[in-house]
């Protein structure tokens, strides 16, 4: 069994997700903590539930998604994981966090490329990568079949999608992305976004105004 630990950081509101098995092995999604506060929410749940992080994955590289990569990688020696198309947006996240009048203390650089058709493993599960370009180049979703879910990034949201007017931003991309990766999984699947509430692929076939295929 995989467990699905969600916490809401930064002022973008960024879903991070602790992704642990029953031996408490963990997968870290996004933990873009900005504060003393928000890292120390972090390790009290990881110590408390004895978990032991195992890899710090990116969804994409936006600011909101690696504020807090270097951090956490540097607390519990972790290797990040991420797709090497959003390299361009490492290289200007100190100019990024700035912009925003976000604290940056540097980049974490990619030790482990990702890509479509990879595989993540933690103990005997398997999350399968899939690259959804669209929102941003280096958008990686990771689907775990047995358990049901598959966390989007900013790919899909309820009732959204993630923004297009970005530097690599491509609107007809993303819908491909969601299309051709997204949809075909079964409509149960829960989705974990980057932002906002959790769904259903079902949900958002139907109800998505951005790209829903309605009922046939
Ligand atoms: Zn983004
Ligand atoms: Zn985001």
């Amino acid at each position: 069994m995989l467990t699905v630990k969600k916490f809401v950081f930064n002022p973008f509101q960024l879903n991070a997700y602790v992704v642990y098995d029953e031996k408490g092995d963990a997968l870290l999604f996004d933990p873009a903590v900005s504060s003393p506060e928000e890292m120390q929410q972090l390790e009290a749940f990881i110590s408390e539930n004895n978990l032991t992080p195992k890899l710090l994955v990116n969804t994409h590289s936006h600011i909101d998604h690696i504020i807090g990569n270097r951090k956490v990688a540097e607390r519990y020696q972790l290797k990040l994981a991420a797709h090497r198309a959003g390299q361009p947006f490492l290289d200007h996240a100190a100019a990024s966090a700035a912009g925003f009048g976000l604290p940056f203390d540097g980049v974490k650089e990619i030790d482990i490329p990702l890509d479509e058709g990879d595989t993540l493993t933690l103990g005997n599960h398997v999350l399968q990568i899939f690259y959804t370009p669209g929102h941003a180049d280096g958008s990686l979703c990771f689907y775990a079949e047995p358990e049901g879910f598959v966390i989007t990034g900013d790919v899909l949201f309820y009732q959204s999608i993630g923004r297009t007017d970005l530097p690599t931003g491509d609107y007809d991309l993303l819908q491909k992305s969601i299309w051709q990766k997204l949809f075909v999984l079964p409509d149960e699947t829960t989705v974990f976004p980057g932002h906002g509430p959790d769904t259903r692929i079902g949900t958002e076939k139907i109800n998505n105004p951005f790209v829903a295929i309605g009922i046939e």
